[in-house]
Protein backbone atom coordinates (compact mmCIF):
# COMPACT_ATOMS: atom_id res chain seq x y z
CA UNK A 1 0.00 0.00 0.00
CA UNK A 2 0.77 3.43 -0.83
CA UNK A 3 1.96 5.40 2.08
CA UNK A 4 0.33 8.49 3.05
CA UNK A 5 1.06 12.07 2.33
CA UNK A 6 2.22 14.11 5.99
CA UNK A 7 0.94 17.91 5.52
CA UNK A 8 2.81 20.23 7.90
CA UNK A 9 -0.04 23.27 7.93
CA UNK A 10 1.50 26.34 9.72
CA UNK A 11 0.73 29.51 10.36
CA UNK A 12 1.23 32.73 12.87
CA UNK A 13 -1.43 32.82 15.94
CA UNK A 14 -4.44 34.94 14.48
CA UNK A 15 -4.15 33.89 10.80
CA UNK A 16 -7.69 32.17 10.87
CA UNK A 17 -5.43 28.70 10.24
CA UNK A 18 -8.29 27.11 12.09
CA UNK A 19 -11.14 28.34 10.40
CA UNK A 20 -9.39 27.62 6.63
CA UNK A 21 -8.94 23.82 7.68
CA UNK A 22 -12.46 23.25 9.21
CA UNK A 23 -13.22 23.80 5.40
CA UNK A 24 -10.87 21.83 4.10
CA UNK A 25 -11.78 19.04 5.90
CA UNK A 26 -15.78 19.72 4.91
CA UNK A 27 -14.51 18.76 1.56
CA UNK A 28 -11.08 16.31 1.39
CA UNK A 29 -11.74 12.41 2.10
CA UNK A 30 -9.24 10.45 3.59
CA UNK A 31 -7.53 13.39 5.33
CA UNK A 32 -7.13 13.00 9.26
CA UNK A 33 -6.10 15.34 11.57
CA UNK A 34 -3.18 15.05 14.00
CA UNK A 35 -4.43 15.68 17.80
CA UNK A 36 -1.55 17.59 19.49
CA UNK A 37 -0.99 17.22 22.93
CA UNK A 38 -0.87 20.15 25.13
CA UNK A 39 -0.13 21.63 28.77
CA UNK A 40 -2.69 24.84 27.95
CA UNK A 41 -5.95 25.09 30.05
CA UNK A 42 -8.49 24.19 27.26
CA UNK A 43 -10.69 27.26 25.76
CA UNK A 44 -14.26 27.53 25.70
CA UNK A 45 -15.70 24.94 24.04
CA UNK A 46 -12.56 22.78 23.30
CA UNK A 47 -12.92 18.74 23.69
CA UNK A 48 -10.34 16.80 25.37
CA UNK A 49 -9.40 14.55 22.80
CA UNK A 50 -10.73 16.80 20.00
CA UNK A 51 -9.35 19.96 19.68
CA UNK A 52 -6.14 18.92 22.06
CA UNK A 53 -5.02 16.00 24.53
CA UNK A 54 -5.19 18.24 27.40
CA UNK A 55 -2.10 16.52 29.95
CA UNK A 56 0.29 18.24 32.79
CA UNK A 57 3.48 18.80 32.65
CA UNK A 58 4.69 15.78 34.41
CA UNK A 59 2.35 13.53 31.92
CA UNK A 60 4.38 15.57 29.17
CA UNK A 61 7.60 14.69 30.13
CA UNK A 62 6.79 11.16 30.22
CA UNK A 63 5.68 11.00 26.89
CA UNK A 64 9.02 13.14 25.89
CA UNK A 65 11.11 10.75 27.52
CA UNK A 66 9.99 7.35 26.28
CA UNK A 67 10.14 8.64 22.85
CA UNK A 68 6.22 9.31 22.07
CA UNK A 69 6.36 12.15 20.80
CA UNK A 70 7.64 13.51 16.88
CA UNK A 71 8.68 16.94 17.90
CA UNK A 72 7.31 19.18 20.52
CA UNK A 73 7.88 23.22 21.51
CA UNK A 74 7.34 25.27 24.23
CA UNK A 75 5.26 28.37 23.13
CA UNK A 76 3.51 31.19 25.53
CA UNK A 77 4.73 29.40 28.76
CA UNK A 78 2.65 26.43 27.48
CA UNK A 79 3.80 23.03 25.62
CA UNK A 80 2.87 21.53 22.72
CA UNK A 81 3.89 17.61 21.25
CA UNK A 82 2.51 15.85 17.97
CA UNK A 83 1.86 12.34 19.40
CA UNK A 84 4.20 9.95 17.01
CA UNK A 85 2.54 6.61 17.11
CA UNK A 86 -1.02 7.54 15.77
CA UNK A 87 0.77 9.76 12.45
CA UNK A 88 2.81 6.90 11.99
CA UNK A 89 -0.04 4.15 12.20
CA UNK A 90 -2.55 6.85 9.95
CA UNK A 91 0.72 7.33 7.33
CA UNK A 92 1.60 3.31 6.77
CA UNK A 93 -2.09 2.60 6.48
CA UNK A 94 -2.18 4.79 3.13
CA UNK A 95 -3.94 7.94 4.82
CA UNK A 96 -3.23 11.37 4.82
CA UNK A 97 -2.26 13.37 7.98
CA UNK A 98 -2.14 17.20 8.37
CA UNK A 99 -0.33 18.01 11.60
CA UNK A 100 -1.07 21.97 12.11
CA UNK A 101 2.03 23.08 14.32
CA UNK A 102 3.96 26.45 14.65
CA UNK A 103 7.13 26.90 12.80
CA UNK A 104 9.97 25.38 15.19
CA UNK A 105 8.14 22.25 15.45
CA UNK A 106 7.40 22.34 11.41
CA UNK A 107 11.68 22.33 11.00
CA UNK A 108 11.55 19.10 13.31
CA UNK A 109 9.44 17.56 11.00
CA UNK A 110 10.78 18.62 8.17
CA UNK A 111 14.05 16.79 9.08
CA UNK A 112 12.77 13.91 10.09
CA UNK A 113 10.45 13.66 7.52
CA UNK A 114 11.85 15.11 4.64
CA UNK A 115 9.39 14.12 2.49
CA UNK A 116 6.31 15.90 3.99
CA UNK A 117 4.57 18.81 2.29
CA UNK A 118 4.74 22.29 4.13
CA UNK A 119 2.11 24.83 3.51
CA UNK A 120 2.28 28.20 5.19
CA UNK A 121 -0.97 30.28 5.70
CA UNK A 122 0.52 34.01 5.71
CA UNK A 123 -2.08 37.36 6.97
CA UNK A 124 -2.53 39.38 3.78
CA UNK A 125 -0.67 42.29 6.17
CA UNK A 126 0.95 42.71 10.06
CA UNK A 127 -1.73 45.20 10.28
CA UNK A 128 -4.58 42.94 9.47
CA UNK A 129 -3.35 39.93 11.74
CA UNK A 130 -3.07 42.49 14.64
CA UNK A 131 -6.44 43.22 14.12
CA UNK A 132 -7.93 39.82 13.64
CA UNK A 133 -5.59 39.28 17.01
CA UNK A 134 -7.01 41.57 18.59
CA UNK A 135 -10.47 40.51 17.66
CA UNK A 136 -10.85 37.31 19.02
CA UNK A 137 -10.68 38.39 22.43
CA UNK A 138 -9.40 34.90 23.84
CA UNK A 139 -6.33 36.24 25.77
CA UNK A 140 -5.10 39.12 27.76
CA UNK A 141 -3.60 42.07 26.07
CA UNK A 142 0.33 41.02 27.19
CA UNK A 143 -0.47 37.52 25.59
CA UNK A 144 -1.63 39.41 22.53
CA UNK A 145 1.12 41.43 22.29
CA UNK A 146 3.50 38.24 22.82
CA UNK A 147 1.50 36.25 20.11
CA UNK A 148 1.97 39.37 17.48
CA UNK A 149 5.54 39.53 17.86
CA UNK A 150 5.82 35.81 17.81
CA UNK A 151 4.04 36.20 14.37
CA UNK A 152 6.23 38.90 13.02
CA UNK A 153 9.56 36.01 13.56
CA UNK A 154 7.27 33.09 12.69
CA UNK A 155 6.77 34.77 9.05
CA UNK A 156 10.06 35.48 8.37
CA UNK A 157 10.45 31.10 8.20
CA UNK A 158 7.63 31.18 5.82
CA UNK A 159 10.42 30.79 2.77
CA UNK A 160 11.06 27.12 4.48
CA UNK A 161 8.05 26.19 3.29
CA UNK A 162 6.94 23.75 0.43
CA UNK A 163 3.88 26.63 -0.49
CA UNK A 164 2.65 29.69 0.93
CA UNK A 165 -0.95 30.80 1.01
CA UNK A 166 -2.45 33.89 1.70
CA UNK A 167 -5.65 34.04 4.36
CA UNK A 168 -7.79 36.52 2.60
CA UNK A 169 -10.51 35.15 2.66
CA UNK A 170 -11.40 31.50 4.48
CA UNK A 171 -13.42 30.32 0.99
CA UNK A 172 -10.46 31.28 -1.58
CA UNK A 173 -7.37 30.15 0.91
CA UNK A 174 -9.45 26.80 1.48
CA UNK A 175 -9.72 26.24 -2.15
CA UNK A 176 -5.98 27.04 -2.65
CA UNK A 177 -5.09 24.76 0.23
CA UNK A 178 -7.56 21.95 -1.73
CA UNK A 179 -6.15 22.77 -4.72
CA UNK A 180 -2.40 21.75 -2.69
CA UNK A 181 -3.81 18.83 -1.46
CA UNK A 182 -4.90 17.30 -4.71
CA UNK A 183 -2.06 18.30 -7.01
CA UNK A 184 -0.06 16.63 -4.23
CA UNK A 185 -2.01 13.30 -4.39
CA UNK A 186 -2.01 13.24 -8.08
CA UNK A 187 2.09 13.01 -8.51
CA UNK A 188 3.52 10.39 -10.48
CA UNK A 189 5.61 9.18 -7.56
CA UNK A 190 3.07 8.56 -5.37
CA UNK A 191 0.55 6.66 -8.23
CA UNK A 192 2.93 4.47 -9.65
CA UNK A 193 0.57 1.29 -8.42
CA UNK A 194 -2.43 3.02 -10.42
CA UNK A 195 -0.31 3.29 -13.53
CA UNK A 196 0.46 -0.42 -13.38
CA UNK A 197 -2.84 -1.02 -12.51
CA UNK A 198 -4.00 0.48 -15.84
CA UNK A 199 -1.20 -1.29 -17.89
CA UNK A 200 -1.21 -4.64 -16.33
CA UNK A 201 -4.84 -5.18 -15.27
P1 LIG B 1 -3.14 27.53 20.39
O1 LIG B 1 -2.74 27.65 21.82
O2 LIG B 1 -3.63 28.82 19.81
O3 LIG B 1 -4.10 26.39 20.16
O4 LIG B 1 -1.83 27.13 19.57
C1 LIG B 1 -0.68 27.91 19.64
C2 LIG B 1 0.30 27.45 18.59
O5 LIG B 1 0.77 26.14 18.87
C3 LIG B 1 -0.27 27.41 17.17
O6 LIG B 1 0.65 28.03 16.30
C4 LIG B 1 -0.38 25.94 16.89
O7 LIG B 1 -0.26 25.65 15.50
C5 LIG B 1 0.80 25.40 17.66
N1 LIG B 1 0.69 23.98 17.94
C6 LIG B 1 -0.41 23.25 18.24
N2 LIG B 1 -0.12 21.97 18.41
C7 LIG B 1 1.22 21.84 18.21
C8 LIG B 1 2.14 20.74 18.23
O8 LIG B 1 1.79 19.59 18.46
N3 LIG B 1 3.43 21.02 17.97
C9 LIG B 1 3.88 22.27 17.70
N4 LIG B 1 5.17 22.44 17.43
N5 LIG B 1 3.05 23.33 17.67
C10 LIG B 1 1.73 23.12 17.92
Amino acid sequence: MERGILFVFSGPSGTGKGTVLEEVFKTVKNLHYSVSATTRAPRNGEVHGVNYYFIDDAEFDRMIASGEMLEYVEKFTNRYGTPKKAVEKLLSEGNDVILEIETIGAENVRRQMPECVSIFIAPPSLKELWHRLTGRNTDDENIEKLRFETSKVELMCAYNYDYIVINDTVAHCAEQVLGIIEAERCKVSRNRKVIENILYN
